[in-house]
């Protein structure tokens, strides 16, 4: 997942999912949910049959795609597609890379229901090949080594996104291997560029290519199979996302001699502005995904909290509500209303000398709909300072209409998610943190966001962190989801 533009966004949906993630527990929770050395192995219903052969293979191919390395910048992807390519070529199934800038190409390869492809009903799985880079001297193994260690395999991409992209693939050569009656094209689609964005990312890919990846559904990273106390509490599913935007807040004022303090000094506004900003509680505005997800998880938490969630939309308790929730709960917050976080500050030149401009950047997220120009207006009353401007920086994010909630496909993952993991509740998300999907979303795709795998805060907390892992119990329930859900969608009963 990603941020916008660059690293100003941590790299997108990954490390702020991580956030998230660990933010989805009132903090007194998280300490129970278990740790290192104890793989997650949730119960199974029927489904699919046996698939442990099929994620022991899927397993190989995952520490292949971690060794490769596909650190972002550079990315060098096209190694990973090529890598993918092969399998492909051993299960029969003609592949395309489709080539985006030197050396980084995605990899598209589709199985149809008829002798035309047909767009109009088909599912396309999505996973990206890129990582974020690594600080290697905090890793206790090879971030590239693909190593097996208690239960787990270590490795950067274990989780984000590569698991996902061989489980993808897994289902994908599953759906050829059983030679299945098809109701539709499945099309697999290996991205470049998701954790910066730039130049190689799906917006081009969709630019260039589109004809080759149209669908009508498709699945991306974006929600979870959330842990608590060992078990799958819950799978959340990815419909829709805020929308990132950057803003630039400018003092200017007169430079001079440090000696002689000014009343003027930029670094002293830029810096009373951004305390008025960061302290700012946009209104709170349930949005009919999230009002599902309060629905959904509050017959989750203790009693207290449940009663508070309840309580959000009455006209007596409703502010208060909220006030307890945002606190027991950062990620809720950020569900709730639009969110402003100042990221960057840049001002001075030297010890002695008052600049004449000082500048931060702010990280904002919006709720679909509200725009970036109300927001502002309201800030800049608030900063109340003629020597402080709010710019949108360029390319700011674009609103996606939500995935519905009413479509084949959704009610396929709520059904194969709720069978997997013995009946625990499917609940829609609203993530605080972007996708690829909102790409997919403009361009008229039902787009679903959901990581196979049941995976504990802690192990998410590592994903964009060190020794990311994930364990090889949880990657075959997820080959397991992946192939259940393809193959109860597209294969004809
Ligand atoms: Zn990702």
């Amino acid at each position: 997942m990603q941020g916008i533009r660059n690293s100003v966004f941590c790299g997108r949906v990954c490390a702020l999912l991580a956030i998230a993630a660990v933010a989805v527990l009132p903090t007194r929770l998280s300490a129970q949910v278990p740790g290192i050395g104890q793989p997650v192995v949730p119960q199974t219903n029927s489904g699919p049959g046996d698939t442990s052969a099929l994620a022991r293979e899927a397993t190989t191919w995952l520490a292949e795609l971690i060794k490769i390395n596909t650190t972002n910048p550079p990315g060098n992807e096209e190694a990973a597609a090529k890598y993918i390519a092969r399998i492909l070529q051993k299960e029969g199934i003609a592949s395309e890379l489709l080539p985006m800038a030197p050396g980084r190409s995605a990899l598209v390869a589709r199985l149809n229901a008829s002798a035309f492809a047909d767009p109009s009903k088909a599912l396309l799985l999505v996973a990206h090949m890129d990582v974020v880079g690594v600080e290697r001297p905090k890793w206790t193994v090879d971030p590239f080594g693909a190593v097996p260690k208690d239960g787990y395999i270590y490795g950067r991409g274990a989780i984000d996104d590569k698991g996902m992209l061989a489980a993808n693939l897994a289902a994908f050569v599953y759906m050829k291997r059983t030679n299945a009656r098809m109701n539709r094209d499945v099309i697999f689609l290996a991205t470049d560029d998701e954790e910066a964005s730039g130049d190689a990312s799906i917006k081009m890919l969709i630019a260039k290519y589109w004809d080759k990846i149209a669908a009508k559904y498709s699945i991306n990273e974006g929600g979870n199979v959330f842990v608590k106390n060992g078990k799958v509490q819950y799978v959340g599913v990815q419909v829709s996302e805020k929308v990132p935007v950057t803003v630039t807040v400018t003092a200017k004022g007169t430079s001079g001699h440090a000696s002689i303090p000014l009343k003027d000094n930029p670094v002293t506004h830029l810096t009373a502005a951004v305390e008025k900003i960061a302290n700012y509680n946009a209104p709170v505005h349930l949005t009919t995904i999230v009002r599902r997800y309060f629905e959904g998880i509050a017959p989750l938490e203790d009693s207290e909290i449940a009663k508070w969630i309840r309580s959000i939309e009455t006209p007596d308790r409703g502010e208060h509500a909220t006030r307890v929730l945002a606190d027991t709960n950062p990620m809720w917050n950020a569900m709730m209303r639009d969110t402003v976080s100042p990221t960057m500050l840049n001002a001075g030149v030297r010890a002695n000398v008052i600049p004449s401009e000082a500048s931060a950047t702010l990280n904002v997220r919006l709720l679909p709909g509200n725009t970036v120009t109300a927001l502002l207006a309201e800030l800049t009353k608030l900063v109340n300072d003629p020597q402080v401007k709010l710019e949108v920086q360029k390319d700011g994010g674009l609103a996606a209409p939500d995935s519905s909630l009413e479509s084949d496909f959704y009610q396929a993952i709520v059904k194969a998610s709720a069978e997997e993991f013995g009946g625990v509740p499917v609940l829609p998300l609203q993530s605080t943190w972007a996708t690829d999907s909102a790409q997919l979303r403009l361009h008229n795709v039902q787009s679903y966001g959901l990581v196979p795998f049941p995976v504990t805060v802690e192990d998410l907390r590592r994903m964009h962190g060190d020794d990311e892992r994930i364990s090889a119990a949880a990657f075959a329930k997820g080959v397991n989801l992946m192939v259940r859900l393809v193959g109860g969608f597209a294969a004809s009963h």
